[in-house]
């Protein structure tokens, strides 16, 4: 039986590790930090630190990694107000929408920062997509694996001594580790949390022709190496009091344009993602039994904008919400007969979430309390899905 947070209703599978005791889970216990911590003086730490990153000989004093959604925007804020000059590293996912690509236009304009978008080889990354819904029932595996090491590569090879993210997830979801531990970025972390403890190496082998040179950035760098060098990344999370759904609508006068989710009330996280709360959310649902709601609600009950007994109500809600997937099919290159064994075989039942197109989709009718309705702003819907920008154009 599946055991729920009595508070946040958050589910014992999550995949980062959560400890529930009677009446709340490690996720509400940490959270509680936040009210006790003095966070005028560990922000004074912070300074402290970035200090000396400041100025040095490179041009650069930090990389951000971004996919350029609204916690992105606050990130980059933050680091701008540290005095630090960042180089902003984005790796493309080629699942953005119209509206992803111009919150990271919009993200790298408001702040005027220098800044770059990786894309990987598309049949490489195709290819290892594939192998990841297969073996792993996850698609987002190959980015994830990319993202969470490109930039560390950048840091090093440029010479760039920090890397700046935003919200540590294992302490802000499941209260892993005290804000207080400060937990650095470290090649055990990303594997742990951002890999669900699955390498790059587990997508190649059974089908997937992929030549090893091309995987070289889908791995973390040599530890040996970073650290000679000094790289270290730290998260902003740690040392500032975090309140993601406050953050991100105040972005909304940066620039950062919100898309509406039928997946869920927030539409500030992953905004701009053609996947990311379609079959992404899914499979999520298939892999762990639980969807993004669930994530969203527990911090809404510890951030007090909802209580728990409407966040119950809110994840009833949306957990039946269907969702459209064939556009990421037809970007896989997935014959008719292919889609339709997948459908079959691999999303059994789970079929009635499967909408026929994205109009298809009613948005949930909910009320919601008005401590969070004031904080969703309006928000637009995507016109057009796997905007394939950068690289893959076909002509
Ligand atoms: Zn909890």
């Amino acid at each position: 039986m599946q055991q729920f947070c009595p508070k946040c209703h958050y589910p014992q599978a999550h995949p980062f590790g959560l400890t529930i005791a009677e009446t709340e889970c490690s996720g509400c216990l940490t959270h509680k930090e936040k009210d006790t911590i003095d966070w005028v003086s560990r922000y004074s730490e912070l300074e402290a630190i970035v200090k000396k990153y400041k100025n040095r000989t490179g041009k650069y004093d930090c990389v951000v990694p971004v996919v350029g959604d609204a916690e992105d925007f606050y990130t980059l804020s933050k680091v701008l107000e540290l005095g630090l000059s960042p180089l902003v590293v984005c790796v493309n996912d080629f699942f953005k929408n119209d509206i992803g690509w111009q919150n990271l236009h919009n993200l790298i304009t408001h702040f005027d920062v220098d800044s770059f978008v990786f894309n990987p080889d598309i049949r490489v990354y195709k290819d290892l997509v594939r192998t990841s819904l297969r073996k792993h029932d996850h698609m987002m595996l190959p980015f994830l694996q990319l993202h969470s090491s490109f930039p560390v590569h950048v840091a090093y090879e440029r010479k760039i001594p920090l890397v700046v993210w935003g919200q540590n997830q294992a302490v802000e979801q499941v209260g892993k580790f005290s804000h207080l531990d400060s937990v650095e970025m470290s090649r055990w972390s990303r594997r742990q949390h951002d890999l669900l403890d699955i390498e790059v190496d587990s997508l190649i082998g059974n089908g997937a022709q992929v030549d090893l040179r091309h995987l070289n950035y889908y791995q973390y760098p040599d530890v040996q190496l970073l650290s000679r060098r000094g790289v270290k990344g730290l998260y902003l999370s740690n040392y500032m009091r975090w309140d993601p759904l406050t953050q991100n609508k105040s972005m909304t006068s940066n620039g950062f344009q919100p898309e509406n989710n039928t997946s869920s009330f927030d539409v500030y996280e992953r905004a701009g993602s053609s996947v990311y709360y379609q079959l992404h959310d899914l499979l999520k649902y298939k892999r762990v039994g639980y969807r993004k709601i669930s994530d969203h609600v527990a911090r809404e009950i510890r951030h007090g904008r909802v209580t728990s007994e409407e966040g119950k109500k809110l994840v009833e809600a949306y957990s039946d919400q269907a969702v459209f997937v064939k556009p990421f099919f037809d970007w896989l290159g997935v014959t008719e007969s292919g889609y339709e064994w997948f459908k079959m075989h691999r999303l059994r039942g789970f079929e009635h979430l499967l909408a026929e197109s994205a109009e298809a989709i009613n948005p949930v009718s909910i009320t919601l309390p008005d401590s969070l309705e004031n904080m969703i702003s309006s928000s637009r819907t995507a016109q057009e899905h796997h905007v394939i920008f950068g690289k893959g154009i076909y002509i």
